[in-house]
């Protein structure tokens, strides 16, 4: 009702006033491509943002602009669908997040936007299966941390070629500043800490035509981690800054990442306060959750002296790690995603989020853990597990997805880590990055834990995830070399998990 009211309300704007617009210089406005996103059985939304000047603030007029758009059954828009106009808006940044709906379950779709005489790429997007039917097959390309200076975006040509149903995005879309070694192009400006820095920064990232391809491939699911503001944050507490400037940075980065995600309104921020942890399903095959481990999180446990963020601590030097009224996702998220686990159903039960939930720290002498991940939340994560463990076979085998670490990563997740002869609740992979650079001191742990069956950090790439009612396999998806923009990729290693049972298996 709402999508509806929204559409039909855009005309009459368009008719109280605004006038088609000239942009600067001429220039046409969809430098950033298109996209799409929360795929539903009737709808999904369509993205796009008039930029004919992206990298100094977009170039738009201080006005409202109309925005036409299509949508078709065919990539030649011969059979179109729906059609209409919307406003993008100059406090928008000139974005469109258009919330369709009257569209047919498990179809594939075709999409253009026009303005100002000039016609956007056709994206191709498709819609989920309607609840109560299990279809045959779902692709996912499980996708993280893409810090433009460290390497080319081929990871995304990639995914667009293998034609995915959806892409899972988990973090780090952009990163606020610059750091790396042997960088192969430039930010091109300074740390983002303004709205207008936010913006060009994500511009700089939309720009490149190989994220524009995956983009425009299919449909995806985006949260956030941390580099879409600044370095292990958390909650109000940035490495150097707190309370009120800390806030303030946070509102305009959240606005911007709203504004170039094709997200519904629904998650548009408020201040420095925006909603994305949410649901969704492909049919009977797959639910997801969608988490934000970010916003609402208690502090990082025990804080080096004069700053915030994250630290390496054992558990005998910090006695917060252990304590149980700390949270990860904040207390009413952490409700949300217990009370839905509970009521879960269909095959895949799939937990989309941002940080590694295996624990590392393993092995010989006592266990030293980064606090910026689940380790730091140990009393949260074990509620979270023994709530997995609770669940009917039938009520989905769970999954969790994750980034951050710039490493792939495949675990088996428990209760608890040291009794490795209980059962396995859930299978964790975690994509490594599309180019971030890794730290090799993670790498060298993983096989200390004996519930951590694989890792490796010494390649950059994605993860391919196809689910059947049967299986589960997930495919690691490695790039040759970063920094060659036409780089190969080839699959590292395969790994299947059995409906029903949660634990590894060669794929
Ligand atoms: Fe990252
Ligand atoms: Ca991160």
């Amino acid at each position: 009702m709402k999508r509806r009211t929204l559409l039909l309300a855009a005309p009459a704007l368009a008719l109280a006033g605004a006038l088609p617009a000239r942009a600067a210089g001429g220039r046409q406005p969809f430098t950033l491509g298109v996209a799409s996103g929360e795929p539903a059985p009737n709808g999904v939304v369509l993205w796009t943002r008039l930029a004919p000047d992206p990298l100094r603030g977009g170039g738009m007029p201080d006005e409202p602009v109309p925005v036409d758009w299509v949508i078709a059954e065919d990539e030649r828009l011969r059979r179109p669908v729906r059609s209409g106009r919307v406003m993008a808006l100059p406090e928008e940044a000139h974005s469109i997040h258009l919330e369709l709906d009257g569209l047919q379950p498990d179809r594939w779709y075709f999409y253009r936007f026009t303005t100002m005489g000039e016609a956007s790429p056709v994206g191709r997007t498709r819609t989920a299966p309607a609840p109560g039917t299990t279809s045959r097959s779902l692709n996912i390309a499980v996708a993280s941390c893409q810090q433009y200076e460290q390497g080319f975006f081929a990871a995304h040509r990639h995914i667009a070629d293998s034609s995915p149903d959806l892409v899972a995005f988990l973090g780090d879309y952009i990163y606020e500043a610059s750091w790396g070694r042997n960088l192969v192009r430039s930010h091109g400006g300074p740390t983002a800490r303004t709205l207008e820095d936010y913006r060009n920064r994500y511009a700089l990232y939309r720009a490149d035509a190989d994220l524009q391809a995956a983009h425009a491939a299919c449909p995806w699911l985006v949260t956030w981690d941390d580099h879409e503001v600044s370095n292990d944050y958390g909650g109000e507490i940035g490495e150097r800054e707190r309370g009120e400037p800390f806030l303030a940075r946070r509102a305009a980065a959240y606005q911007a990442f709203w504004e170039h995600m094709p997200l519904p309104r629904s998650a548009k921020p408020q201040g420095p306060n925006a909603r994305i942890f949410r649901r969704a399903a492909f049919g009977d095959l797959a639910e997801f959750h969608v988490l934000d481990d970010r916003q609402y999180r208690d502090p990082h446990a025990c804080q080096l002296a004069g700053r915030g963020g994250a630290a390496r601590v054992t558990e005998a030097e910090c006695g917060a790690l252990m304590d149980p009224a700390r949270s990860l996702l904040g207390a009413e998220q952490e409700a949300w995603l217990t009370e839905g686990l509970r009521r879960g159903r269909g095959r895949w039960t799939l937990i989309l989020q941002q940080t590694r939930m295996a624990r590392l720290g393993g092995g010989q002498g006592a266990p030293v853990y980064w606090t910026d991940g689940w380790d730091g939340y140990q009393p949260a994560r074990r509620r979270l597990l023994e709530t997995l463990a609770e669940r009917r076979p039938e009520q989905g085998t769970p999954l969790v997805l994750g980034g951050d670490i710039h490493a792939f990563l495949a675990a088996e997740l428990r209760p608890d880590f040291d009794r490795p002869e209980t059962p396995s609740v859930a299978v964790e992979f975690v994509a490594t990055s599309v180019t971030s650079q890794s730290n090799a001191r993670y790498a060298a742990q993983y096989p200390r834990d004996p519930h951590i069956a694989f890792g490796d950090a010494s390649r950059r790439g994605w993860l391919a995830l196809r689910l059947t009612p049967e299986a589960a396999l997930a495919e690691m998806r490695a790039l040759a070399d970063v920094t060659d923009a036409s780089t190969p990729a080839e699959t590292l290693r395969r790994f299947a998990v059995e409906a029903g049972q949660p634990r590894l298996r060669p794929g």
